[in-house]
Formats: structure tokens, C-alpha cells, sequence
């Protein structure tokens, strides 16, 4: 099944687009994965401007294909990211952060997902980590990078909340690749870059390919320098409610997270950066949100 983009802006304050496949209305979630922006390439240099906000219940995992990305959250931690390392930031009961883009010269490419935590560790503190290096596999026409979880015999040291697995292919050659995934668990591949076919449905940059539980293999044609982004997950077995930067239960949670970063309580801490004013939580819809 494929998952098409959707170009959405990524802040209501900058005219930056991104392609969006997680949350979608055909598949809430991979696993544990429940939310896939893809941004750029792009030459704008300014074009990852976002200021302080908060999240809670989720773990944001930030991969680079080109370009520079500074993080800085509530933790002290100020963090440069660059192609082939990991940010991995866990929110908790409460966390927030900045990301901005520096400009070193390469078009800003990168890929932003967030993971649900389970119920044993959603309201744990918050954490942070970089993974400056991380195991890969040649598979013939392109080289598997490991992220998180294991894959191929491959285990990436990521720490990780519930069973699930995260992987990039780099195309070398115009060829096919590959691989063996658990059948326990739930697959996308979203393709980054280039030119690439999955049972025969050709992908645009963005696109995601879903892979039910009781898949063996995946297979995928790809053209030279084509990236792809491998997910993966035991289906989650909670049902979440997710609004604005918030994965909690319940509505109640929702908005108590929603009023006390807007009152700016000590729960989503503070830190210092040059990006302007933190970013207030919009409105609530009257809707009732549903847990799914
Ligand atoms: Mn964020």
C-alpha cells in the first residue's frame, strides 16, 4: 500500500513546506512511528527556524541527509547534527527544544519522525542523545545504516522504548536490494531521494510503501544515489491521542500539557537561544479528540 506526501507548512510562523506521510487518515501509525515530515532538499538556509516549543509523550528522532541542524532543549543540551548521525530526544512528561539550520554551505535535507512512548515510559524524564556513528551493511547496489532497533544482524545502540527498528539505504548503483525484517513487526520505507519501486508502484521523494506484519523481505528498485528510510514496529498496542507537539491518553492530559507550557510552569523547563520567542500552543478544537 502506498502512503502519498502531503506538502504542509511545518510552523504556522514560516512559509517552510514539508511532505508529511505520518499521520495519514489510511494508517495512524507503524508501530510505534506516528508522525514522518520530510524537508527539502532545500538551498533556503533559513529554512529550519524553529523556536522554543514543548512535546511530551514521544521521542523526536532527527536524521540529516545534507546540510546542519543545531538543536538545544531544556536539558542544557546544545548539539550540532550532520549526515549519517542520530538526535534522539526523549520528552517524557515533559520536555522542549529549538532546532535551527546552519548554513555550511549544503542544501538543508533531512527527515524528522516521532515515536510513542509506551505507557511504562511516557511520563519518565526527559533525555537526549547523539549517535555520531552507527553500524552499516554493504547490500550490493547500496550500503544499509542502521539507526535503531536491529536489522540484517545489525544492532544499533539507540535506546529505544518498545520493540521497533529504523534503517537508511544509500543507493550506489541503479540495482535492487533486499532485506530480511522481522515478521513480528509492521514496515514503511519512505524514499528521501531519487528514483525508487516497491512491488512494482513507483515512489516520489516523501512517498511511503506499508508493509503489514507477516512480511519476510522487502525488495526495492532504486536508481544511483536513491535514499531510503526504513520503519519499522511491533504494532502499537495503546491507543494514543496526539495534538499540536503533545502524545498523551486522554484530552485532560492534552490540555493540562497545553496550559501549563503556555503559563510557562517548570514542567517543560527553559534554555537560551537566538530564535526569537518560544512558540505558544494554538487553541484546542471543540472536538472531542479521539483516542485511535
Ligand atoms: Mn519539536
Amino acid at each position: 500500500m502506498l502512503i502519498p506526501a502531503r506538502t504542509v507548512k511545518l510552523t504556522t510562523r514560516t512559509d517552510t513546506d514539508v511532505r508529511r506521510t505520518l499521520f495519514h487518515a489510511s494508517r495512524k501509525m507503524i508501530g510505534p512511528w506516528c508522525f514522518i515530515d520530510h524537508f527539502g532538499p532545500s538551498e533556503q538556509t533559513e529554512g529550519m527556524q524553529v523556536a522554543a516549543h514543548p512535546h511530551i509523550g514521544l521521542q523526536t528522532v532527527t536524521w540529516l541527509f545534507s546540510g546542519e541542524i543545531e538543536h538545544r532543549d531544556s536539558l542544557g543540551t546544545v548539539q550540532a547534527i550532520r549526515p549519517g548521525q542520530l538526535n534522539l530526544m526523549k520528552a517524557g512528561n515533559g520536555i522542549s527544544h529549538s532546532e535551527k539550520s546552519e548554513a555550511n554551505g549544503q542544501p538543508l535535507h533531512f527527515m524528522q519522525l516521532w515515536l510513542a512512548l509506551p505507557e511504562e515510559s511516557r511520563n519518565a524524564v526527559g533525555g537526549f542523545e547523539h549517535l555520531a556513528a552507527l553500524p552499516r551493511q554493504d547490500l550490493g547496489a547500496g550500503t544499509l545504516t542502521v539507526l535503531a532497533g536491529n536489522i540484517m544482524g545489525s544492532n544499533a545502540p539507540t535506546t529505544i522504548y518498545s520493540p521497533l527498528v529504523a534503517a537508511e539505504i544509500q543507493f550506489s548503483i541503479d540495482g535492487q536490494v533486499s532485506f530480511t525484517v522481522n515478521p513480528a513487526f509492521e514496515h514503511g520505507v519512505v524514499l528521501a531521494q531519487g528514483v525508487a519501486r516497491i512491488n512494482g508502484v513507483e515512489l516520489s521523494p516523501g512517498d511511503l510503501s506499508y508493509f503489514p506484519t507477516d512480511s519476510a523481505e522487502i525488495a526495492i528498485h532504486a536508481g544511483t544515489n536513491a535514499i531510503l528510510l526504513v520503519i519499522g514496529g511491533e504494532p502499537f498496542g495503546e491507543k494514543i491521542v496526539m495534538w499540536w507537539n503533545f502524545i498523551a491518553r486522554t484530552r485532560d492530559e492534552i490540555q493540562e500539557a497545553r496550559a501549563s507550557w503556555n503559563a510557562r510552569t517548570e514542567r517543560f523547563g527553559d534554555f537560551e537561544d537566538d530564535l526569537g520567542p518560544w512558540i505558544p500552543a494554538p487553541n484546542m478544537p471543540n472536538v472531542i479528540l479521539q483516542p485511535r
